[in-house]
């Protein structure tokens, strides 16, 4: 077993940390049926979460304020968020967000609920507003070729672990199942849970925060043979 200290736990945000999809719940409030056409393809796994973010932030009004208001309006944290920061501070462990939404209201929220401080790092994209006036998505995290996420997880992942800590990754988007694969837990709900079955990932199911405060913790092992994406070398694997 892993002493202490040897564990970072890598959650992502919407529909994690939080029980609602702000940015998807965004996108439809403003999205109107461009919204659903853009939804139905990216279920379709027609386009990648990147191409998702491209095309729903041109649906937003360009008004990151209100945008803002909105996020902390309708956003609802997840039961035991708050009590799982400090038990993971008490075992000396860490928690990084991961987020491939469209990031802005992440740190906001998290300030508003005093979650901020007990959280290490949050690796997110970005979005701005460009010199036309319109809302654009960055993506600092992103891999360098790889066309499939905004926000590699998966690089987080392998970076993290090459420090001999091993990972827990929460998630519940089926485009959480490339940083899932390579951590050494996975803890899965609704999306992420159905694609960990078609791929035959093992995973622990969650409903909340409770629930991932009981997780065993696992040791560090290699994850090359079955991971879903290649971080460290072209990104999307053939055939996933
Ligand atoms: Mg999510």
């Amino acid at each position: 077993m892993a002493g202490e200290s040897e564990y970072t736990y890598v959650v992502d945000f919407d529909g994690t940390i939080t029980a609602n999809d702000l940015s998807l719940e965004l996108a439809a409030y403003y999205g109107g049926t461009g919204y659903r056409e853009i939804e139905n393809k990216y279920r379709r796994r027609e386009i990648p979460i990147k191409e998702w973010l491209r095309q729903m932030v041109a649906l937003l009004p360009p008004d990151l304020d209100q945008l803002n208001r909105k996020a902390l309006e309708w956003v609802s944290i997840r039961a035991g968020f708050n009590d799982f920061l400090d038990q993971v501070r008490e075992q000396k462990s860490t928690v990084v967000v991961a987020s491939d939404g469209f990031g802005f209201y992440i740190e906001p929220i998290l300030k508003a609920y005093g979650l901020l401080e007990k959280i290490e790092f949050v690796y997110r994209n970005e979005t701005v507003t460009d010199s036309d006036g319109q809302l654009k998505v960055i993506n600092p995290h992103a891999h360098k070729i790889c066309p499939v996420c905004g926000n590699c997880k998966a690089a987080h992942v392998v970076r993290i672990k090459e420090t001999g800590k091993s990972v827990i990754y929460t998630g519940d988007g089926s485009n959480d199942r490339f940083g899932a694969s390579w951590s050494d837990q996975i803890c899965a709900r609704d999306r992420l849970a159905e694609v960990c079955d078609e791929y035959e990932l093992s995973y622990s199911p969650w409903e909340d925060f409770y629930d991932i405060i009981k997780i065993e913790k696992p040791d560090l092992k290699d994850c090359s043979d079955i991971s879903l994406c290649l971080p460290q070398g072209q990104g999307i694997k053939d055939g996933i």
